[in-house]
């Protein structure tokens, strides 16, 4: 029995990475998410949302029409979705399945919406929620990277502070002092489950 355990493969992890818009978790994921240790792949989400510059289709996002991400609902094609800020966003299911059938731990970058269906559908789902040092940076960050309208950039940080109340629902909570440092933090949350998890 105990051979047999060992040629099944592990199914791999759920990851959910949370955290208000501008908070930084591009700049960490890029930090921890080549450790070969980790065994990550990352989960590229559907949206409605318009390309930023330099965004690549299929990369950065599958970007999509409304028709098309309503009728991915529909069929039953998306693990979770939720709308942010005028936009559909959600995270394709087969691809989800297939990476973590073979053994992937899968990285979901999401908001806190789509984190709480994960949470329901998956309960041993690993989430982890980015907080900013200060709200006052985080209004900062946001101004500085967003080519959008004052009106968006408004609403974007009322939803940060709603997010923020929101981090309850999270099993571990990291602040972006240093996006070195929290890479690191996430790191260990990462293979203490890993590790959790080979033990069982
Ligand atoms: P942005 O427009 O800044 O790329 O993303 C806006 C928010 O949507 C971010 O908090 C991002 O993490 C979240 N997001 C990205 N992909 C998904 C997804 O597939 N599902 C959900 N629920 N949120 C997502």
């Amino acid at each position: 029995e105990k051979r047999e355990s060992k040629i099944h493969m592990e199914r791999g992890l759920l990851i959910i990475l949370s955290g208000p818009s501008g908070v930084g978790k591009g700049t960490i994921r890029k930090y921890f998410e080549k450790d070969e240790r980790l065994n990550l792949a990352y989960s590229t989400s559907m949206t409605t949302r318009k390309p930023r510059a330099g965004e690549v289709d299929g990369k950065d996002y599958f970007f999509s029409t409304r028709e098309d991400f309503e009728k991915a609902i529909q069929e039953g094609g998306l693990l979770e979705w939720a709308e942010f800020v005028g936009n559909y966003y959600g995270t394709p299911l087969k691809e989800v399945n297939r990476l973590r059938d073979e053994g992937k731990n899968v990285l979901l970058e999401i908001e806190v919406q789509g984190a709480i269906q994960v949470q329901e559908k998956c309960p041993d789902a690993v989430s982890i929620f980015i907080i900013p040092p200060s709200m006052e940076e985080l209004e900062r960050r946001i101004r500085g990277r967003s080519t959008e309208p004052e009106e968006i950039i408004q609403q974007r940080l009322a939803k940060a502070s709603n997010e923020m109340k929101m981090v309850s629902q999270y099993k571990y909570i990291v602040c972006n002092d240093d996006p070195k440092l929290a890479a690191e933090l996430i790191k260990t949350i990462i293979l203490r489950h890993v590790e959790l998890e080979e033990n069982k």
